[in-house]
């Protein structure tokens, strides 16, 4: 049996608003098997966030855990005290955020931030700079030693995101959490650093959930993929599962819309007609009726199944037989 080392089981979380609850996600399952890269892909509100939020236990104050719970290893995260959760951050998991310019403190240099986060290591602060200075070395940062008593704001933005992934990795975390880590930087940087991760996490064994809106990213970094929408996954698989035979109609509609995937010169870029579904009032039928091609009256009426189409391929679709077809 596979051995993981996150288990989001049937996990549901409601946001409390003025106007009701705001169902966020819904029945959330998915697992990271340990060494491996899971990629999670949706446009904005599919949930993403909500769902990192829980697995690092930091959700907003009006967010509310109706069902279900997150395993790390043989951890359930959710009966952990504030004090047990807060040793596992930084220590079992580490998160690289979207923008390093924000997560980086500006008035501390690098070095002391390097130092700092190893303050559980008991060996010198020198041997603390070292391994910092190596691990600058690791993600590309050149002549290292130096550049430790510089400041955030005297590095470029794609330095800063190399200094932020080499911040989370120095922990030797078992999980690493990279929200759109490469969202803020031009196409080469991004290129540059998804071969770094990809080597790091070779090198370190360790699992990574990598968040991003760029499939190609996905496709070139990640082992496993979860596609979510509107706070449901509606299809999960092997990275050549979601691109070679994209089962559900809402992941055959993202990989059209990837600007790398349409082949001749255009000004019309393809999008997704319609919008989110209310989250308040969430539809008792398929989630995507409202935006799918092929919705019949069973579909607006009752939720799909999941069909499992092979040992790690599933996707929630009225019209899948077994085989994973879309019967026309
Ligand atoms: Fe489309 Fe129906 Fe499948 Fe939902 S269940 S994705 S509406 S065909």
């Amino acid at each position: 049996m596979t051995e993981l080392i996150l288990d989001v089981h049937d996990l549901s979380i409601d946001y409390r608003t003025p106007r009701g609850k705001l169902k966020a996600l819904r029945n959330i399952n998915m697992q990271i098997p340990k060494g491996k890269i899971v990629g999670i892909v949706g446009e904005s509100g599919c949930g993403k966030s909500t769902l990192i939020g829980a697995i690092i236990n930091l959700l907003a104050s009006n967010a509310e855990v109706t069902k279900g719970g997150i395993k790390l290893a043989e951890d359930e995260l959710f009966n952990l005290s504030k004090k047990q959760m807060q040793a596992l951050r930084g220590d079992r998991f580490s998160m690289v955020f979207q923008d390093p310019m924000t997560s980086l403190n500006p008035v501390v240099s690098i070095g002391n931030q390097m130092i700092d986060i190893q303050y559980r290591d008991k060996i010198s602060k020198k041997e603390k700079a070292a391994k910092a200075a190596a691990m600058l070395d690791k993600v590309g940062i050149p002549d290292p030693e130096s550049r430790l008593s510089q400041y955030p704001h005297e590095f470029s933005g794609g330095m800063l995101q190399r200094i932020a992934i080499a911040m989370a990795l120095l922990v030797e975390p078992e999980l690493l959490i990279a929200d759109e880590p490469t969202t803020a930087l031009d196409a080469t940087l991004e290129v540059q650093i998804i071969y770094r991760l990809k080597e790091l996490q070779a090198s370190q064994g360790c699992s990574i959930l990598f968040i991003s809106h760029h499939l190609g990213v996905i496709a070139e970094l990640c082992d496993e993929v979860v596609v979510m929408y509107s706070g449901e996954v509606v299809e999960k698989g092997s990275v050549r599962d979601i691109f070679h035979n994209p089962s559900h109609p809402y992941t055959q509609k993202l990989l059209q819309c990837d600007p790398a995937a349409i082949k001749h010169k255009t000004r019309d870029l393809p999008t997704i007609l319609g919008s989110l579904p209310d989250l308040i009032e969430v539809p008792k039928g398929c989630i995507f009726a409202e935006r799918c091609d092929f919705a019949s009256a069973n579909c607006h009426e009752n939720k799909p199944k999941v069909s499992q189409l092979n040992d790690n391929h599933m996707a929630s679709c009225h019209l899948l037989n077994e085989a994973g077809a879309l019967y026309a």
